[in-house]
């Protein structure tokens, strides 16, 4: 089964830092059968597939019900290089208090 994201209508949401900060303790790996899934691992070893082409597509609860790009899209982001989420991630970096880091 599979749930779907609503596109966002060409544009996406703006990416929310604190999803941003958490997206960081998690690791995107893109499947090589499947460019575009990624394999999402936090560091409590829960695993997510996701995708962000053709669509943005995660089953947490938060890009379900919310309708946000949630942490595990932006780790994919990321992982991807993808221009703005790279931006942000860095921009933590360099203004976040050491709590964050
Ligand atoms: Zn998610």
């Amino acid at each position: 089964m599979s749930i779907h994201t609503p596109q966002w209508e060409g544009q996406r949401p703006e990416l929310d830092l604190k999803r941003v900060g958490r997206a960081r303790d998690l690791s995107a790996v893109e499947l090589d059968s499947q460019p575009g899934s990624f394999v999402v691992t936090s560091t409590t070893g829960t695993i997510r597939y996701v995708s962000i082409r053709p669509d943005y597509n995660c089953e947490c609860p938060d890009a379900v019900h919310r309708n946000v790009i949630c942490k595990h899209l932006i780790a994919a982001l990321i992982a991807d290089g993808d221009r703005e989420a790279v931006k942000a991630a860095e921009s933590l970096d360099s203004t976040a208090p050491p709590y964050m880091r």
